[in-house]
């Protein structure tokens, strides 16, 4: 369109020249008919340049928004926030900060361009510089905003300044009063009257996400977690183990896990009462949880009384160390009613077993670790069997 309006414009021009015959036009006003066109010539590249640049923008911006809308650990989303103020402004630095409202710091998690002062999770307070002013007042500032402020703030602003940053524009990342995070621009490329506009909606786009995702992620957790015990549940564990297989597998590495099942629960129950007993499985949740590793192993409530303790690259005589130590916490604690079972206090039995020595699949490990629990109650119970029947008798 831009090409054929150029095109038609500079056939006109042409025409004029050529009509005008040499004695009737003189040199200056061809001179300056040329320069008039040469400008016309740039003003619709310009355009076009403009044009094509906008169609881009167009292009992009969908998938960037959501990219960001469907952020996870392995996806990030500030690259994605990243590429989309570049997207609009072509700057020469970008940086974004997340707020750590109970230290009132802000902490960097993506930059552009930044200088060395700005190494990677640098810090700054609330208050230090344009971004810890815009940290607190929560307010798009521009150039002209940071000049028109007051004499004491634009001391403070002087005195706390950071070397080298290049803060032309800088949008607090606000959602519901909370504060998340705070962007900066300096050097655009291309520089407009809509900036601050166009930075505090990346802002804005960048909180809403945040939320989601953030929304997204407790959800899946709740999901996965069973909310008497605040154990996970079967169903994660169904996903969990078959993920960490495949990573012991690919690594030649080991997986080990426990299935265990409260000694003489019913007992418990016919005696104390069912409230009682959801009070027992509760403390027996935090009692596991507790004394794993909280980094590795994953608690799960498997059935009604039953738990399996996944110990993620554990071979089967660390397992069954931490098993032990697990039933030991568990006989050793003072429940209420723990007097009147059956053995003189709460206890449990486990069953231990092993990728790949016992299984070489989720099924078939659960499966040997659930026959040496089996086993370990036809023992005579408060104890740990590994599948390969090694007894640990108390
Ligand atoms: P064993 O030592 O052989 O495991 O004996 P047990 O009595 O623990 O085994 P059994 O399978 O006979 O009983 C399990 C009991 O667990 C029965 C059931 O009422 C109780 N139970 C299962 N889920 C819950 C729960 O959510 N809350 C309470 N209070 N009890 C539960
Ligand atoms: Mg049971
Ligand atoms: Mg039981």
């Amino acid at each position: 369109m831009i090409g054929a309006v150029g095109g038609l414009l500079l056939a006109a021009a042409a025409f004029e020249l050529r009509n005008g015959g040499s004695s009737r036009v003189r040199e200056k006003e061809r001179v300056e008919a040329h320069r008039a066109l040469a400008w016309l010539g740039r003003q619709l590249q310009a355009v076009e340049d403009r044009s094509k640049e906008q169609s881009e923008m167009f292009q992009t911006l969908p998938d960037l928004v959501r990219q960001m809308f469907s952020a996870t650990g392995k996806r990030p989303m500030y690259p994605v926030v990243v590429k989309l103020v570049d997207l609009f402004f072509r700057p020469a630095q970008i940086a974004i900060f997340v707020a750590v409202p109970s230290e009132r710091k802000l902490r960097l998690v993506e930059g552009v361009g930044l200088p060395e002062t700005l190494g990677k999770s640098a810090v700054l307070e609330y208050g230090q510089g344009r971004l810890g002013h815009v940290a607190e007042c929560r307010m798009t500032m521009d150039e002209a905003d940071f000049q028109n402020v007051t004499t004491i703030t634009r001391l403070q602003l002087e005195a706390s300044v950071i070397p080298g940053l290049r803060a032309d524009v800088v949008a607090p990342i606000v959602y519901d009063e909370e504060l998340l995070g705070v962007i900066s621009v300096g050097g655009a490329a291309a520089r407009n009257d809509y900036e601050k506009r166009l930075l505090k909606m990346v802002a804005d786009l960048t909180a809403s996400a945040l939320v989601h995702v953030r929304q997204l992620k407790s959800s899946q957790e709740m999901a996965n977690m069973d909310g008497l015990t605040e154990t996970y549940n079967k169903r994660y564990l169904q996903s969990r183990i078959n993920e960490d297989l495949k990573k012991a597998e690919a690594a030649n590495g080991a997986l080990s896990l426990m299935i265990l099942d409260i000694d003489h629960f019913k007992h418990y129950n016919d005696t104390n009462g069912h409230i009682e007993g959801d009070e027992v499985l509760k403390r027996i949740g935090a009692i596991l949880k507790a004394a794993s590793r909280d980094d590795t192993d994953v608690v799960v409530r498997y059935g009604g009384e039953e738990f399996v303790i996944l110990f993620p690259g554990a071979s089967k005589a660390i397992a069954l160390r931490q098993a032990e130590h697990i039933r030991h916490a568990v006989e050793t604690h003072p429940f209420k009613h723990a007097a009147r079972q059956p053995l003189g206090a709460v206890t449990i039995s486990g069953g231990v077993a092993s990728f790949p020595e016992d299984g070489k699949n989720s099924v078939a490990v659960l499966r040997a670790a659930d026959q040496a629990l089996y086993e370990a109650k036809a023992a005579g119970r408060n104890r740990i069997i590994t599948a390969s029947a090694t007894y640990v008798v108390t």
